[in-house]
């Protein structure tokens, strides 16, 4: 099984050749093919399966079969994470894979000045990734919204309960658009989890790593 194998396209696959990757992780050959047709997901998996690849991938395919004008302050893929490392990685995957793409992407999190990220955002941006309060503190001021939102990814959704996000979630949640993908991903299964992604998920694809 190669990467080409699952259709993934010419940019990408070149990406993903300079990162040295020959196989896909097992996460990746589940979660690929049902994302390339538009699926919701859950998937269970740690860090270290190579899940994250396993939604950039197929995102940043999607996207680019459609492409439309970088708007400001309103993004087509939002990313929600629980921490600014978590975050910073994730966006880090968004331009290793996507440097072929020309996506103009921006990670937000708190605890640093606004001013660069609020320059960044009225330059117009593709993918946002952010934590969950400093992305409800822009969207307060107008900096951002969210009715372009094409796909919706929770990341460590065990993680963002354990933290307290569960609030900030929902009221990120409830000013997405009604049409958008949403991707969650989540280390462990629990009680709590599977509510939030039965009350969110539309018919979704469940994958384990
Ligand atoms: P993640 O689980 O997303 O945190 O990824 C864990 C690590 O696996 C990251 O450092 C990725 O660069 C790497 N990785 C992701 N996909 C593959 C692959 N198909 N082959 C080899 N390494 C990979």
């Amino acid at each position: 099984m190669s990467f080409g194998n699952l259709n993934i396209i010419d940019p990408l696959l070149r990406a993903i050749a300079l990162e040295g990757y020959t196989t896909p992780t097992p996460i990746q050959m589940l979660a690929i093919p049902p994302l390339l047709e538009g699926k919701d997901l859950l998937g269970i998996a740690q860090t270290g399966t190579g899940k994250t690849a396993a939604f950039v991938l197929p995102i940043l395919q999607r996207m680019s079969a459609e492409r439309r004008a970088s708007r400001p302050g309103s993004p087509r893929v939002l990313v929600l994470a629980p921490t600014r490392e978590l975050a910073a990685q994730i966006g880090q995957s968004f331009a290793t894979y996507g440097k072929f793409l020309r996506f103009r992407q921006l990670v937000i999190f708190g605890g640093v000045r606004q001013g660069p990220q609020v320059n960044m955002l009225s330059r117009g941006v593709d993918i946002l990734v952010a934590t969950p309060g400093r992305l409800l503190d822009l969207m307060n001021q107008g900096y951002i919204e969210l009715k372009g939102v094409e796909f919706f990814v929770l990341d460590e959704i065990d993680r963002m309960l354990d933290m307290g996000f569960i609030r900030d979630v929902k009221r990120i949640v409830s000013a997405l658009p009604e049409k958008h993908s949403s991707l969650f991903f989540s280390a462990t299964l629990t009680r709590e989890t599977g509510e939030l992604a039965q009350s969110l998920l539309n018919d979704p694809v469940h994958v384990q790593a």
